[in-house]
């Protein structure tokens, strides 16, 4: 199977030239090559500005090449980033159908989650909590890494190209990833995010010898000098209790789990062939939270799937109650080409009322995060430091183990662990005040 290509292009300013800078790196991470030009790509991505007039003229020009090169190759994934596309949000789709992703800038730790996660096959706007402009760049090891440890996919979900673009999963070998992570750690990593489209399933493809994906969990662990261990996506079916078990048992195995849903209806469970109804899902939140109570669990919600009925979507929005998630990626349906799911003609949602849904189920979603949120105030909690704010200078930015993203005052330098005690929350971040380097204690 050909390695998969993208084509970034980047307009404005340096904060804009520092992101894309993590998202080669990232892509590389990824299995992703640089294609010698977005006639070639597998994925287009364009790194928007909303500032000045000439960079939206040359977006203008960009976005319609985009739209030419999909339509003579539609696999073609097309991706706008940036503050133009944050601007914009969900209208980016209304003005260029043919756009597959739009986030906000940011994070760029977060695009892998996205690009691995089921979501890219849905058509969906994600807004990113910070940017990365003061991270160090990709010549220089950052403190956050990320690890690919496995390539394609052995699920069918019915709305997803990712299996016959990507092919089966081939994890890599176990020592060779061990070795990476030692390699991290010793250019300066403190974090590690493992990434596969189904983390969970890792090694089973192994031969002879057969590993389990908390087997590595452990192995990476146990290199001296990481201080935090993530991994994205899991598959709920293959979510163990031996990988739960390594949350409460790995010291570094951060507090967090994003554990894709897609619809809290069974029947469309069953249509989108995720392998899992309701009460299976519910089942391992159980699990989950009966080993490790205080932990954040994210997760990505796709609305809109052909055949879904408001009492579909009343489902949905009731789990979503239910479980009280820390954060959703949330998605409007969108057919894709050589999926069998693009072949249902039957009960297609029409678009403003999945819009309406989304709109919906993001505010229970951001209800939810708030109040999850809460049970931060008053507690001191350690901070990995990604740089100054972004809104205020004299603040510093930095996130969770349990991933939430905070601001706080307080001097500290990128890559440092710090002790913050949270003062306030919402729905998408924490804010607060250093107490002391973290990393002073160790
Ligand atoms: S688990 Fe499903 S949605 Fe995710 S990559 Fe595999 S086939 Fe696609």
């Amino acid at each position: 199977m050909a390695a998969l290509t993208y084509h970034l292009t980047t307009f404005g300013c340096q904060m804009n030239e520092h992101d894309s800078e993590r998202i080669d790196g990232l892509l590389e991470s990824l299995g992703y090559s640089p294609a010698a030009g977005p006639d070639e790509a597998d994925l287009i991505l364009l790194n928007t500005c909303s500032i000045r007039e000439s960079a939206d003229r040359r977006l203008a020009t960009q976005l319609g090449n985009a739209k030419r090169f999909k339509a003579a190759r539609p696999g073609v994934v097309v991706g706008v980033g940036g503050c133009w596309a944050q601007s914009l949000k969900q209208e980016v789709f209304e003005r260029y159908p043919f756009v597959d992703v739009a986030f906000g800038p940011g994070q760029v730790d977060q695009l892998g989650e996205f690009l691995l996660a089921d979501s890219i096959e849905a058509q969906g706007y994600f807004e990113f909590d910070g940017f990365t402009a003061d991270l160090p760049m990709r010549a220089v090891q950052s403190a956050q890494a990320w690890m690919q440890i496995s390539v394609g996919c052995n699920q069918k979900c019915s709305y997803c190209i990712v299996p016959s673009t990507r092919g089966l999963e081939v994890s890599r070998p176990f020592n060779d990833l061990v070795a990476e992570a030692k390699v991290l750690v010793a250019r300066g990593a403190r974090e590690i995010t493992l990434l596969g489209q189904n983390v969970n399933s890792y090694g089973r493809d192994l031969r002879p010898d057969r590993r389990t994906f908390s087997e590595l969990l452990t192995a990476v662990d146990a290199v001296d000098g990481l201080d935090r261990l993530r991994y994205t996506s899991p598959h709920p079916q293959d979510m163990g209790a031996e990988v739960v078990a390594a949350h409460v048992a790995l010291p570094s195995l951060c507090e967090h789990i994003h554990l894709p849903l897609q619809s809290g209806s069974s029947r469309i469970l069953k249509a989108m062939r995720r392998t899992y109804d309701r009460e299976r899902y519910l089942g391992r939140v159980a699990m989950i939270r009966d080993a490790v109570p205080d932990i954040s669990l994210t997760t990505d919600i796709i609305v809109g799937f052909p055949g879904e009925t408001e009492e579909d979507f009343q489902q949905t929005l009731d789990l979503v109650s239910e479980v009280q998630f820390d954060a959703a990626y949330t998605f409007i349906y969108s057919a894709r080409r050589d999926t069998e799911a693009a072949l249902i003609t039957e009960g297609v949602v029409p678009a403003e009322l999945a819009s309406e849904r989304i709109g919906r189920l993001i505010e229970l979603v951001q209800e939810n995060a708030e109040l999850r949120a809460q049970r931060f105030v008053g507690r001191s909690v350690e901070v990995l430091v990604e740089g100054p704010s972004r809104t205020d200078p004299d603040r510093v930015r930095g996130r969770t183990r349990h991933n939430k993203p905070v601001n706080f005052s307080g001097l500290a330098k990128a890559g440092e662990l710090v002790d913050v005690e949270i003062e306030s929350a919402t729905s998408t971040s924490l804010r607060g005040h250093a107490t002391m380097l973290a990393s002073a204690l160790r």
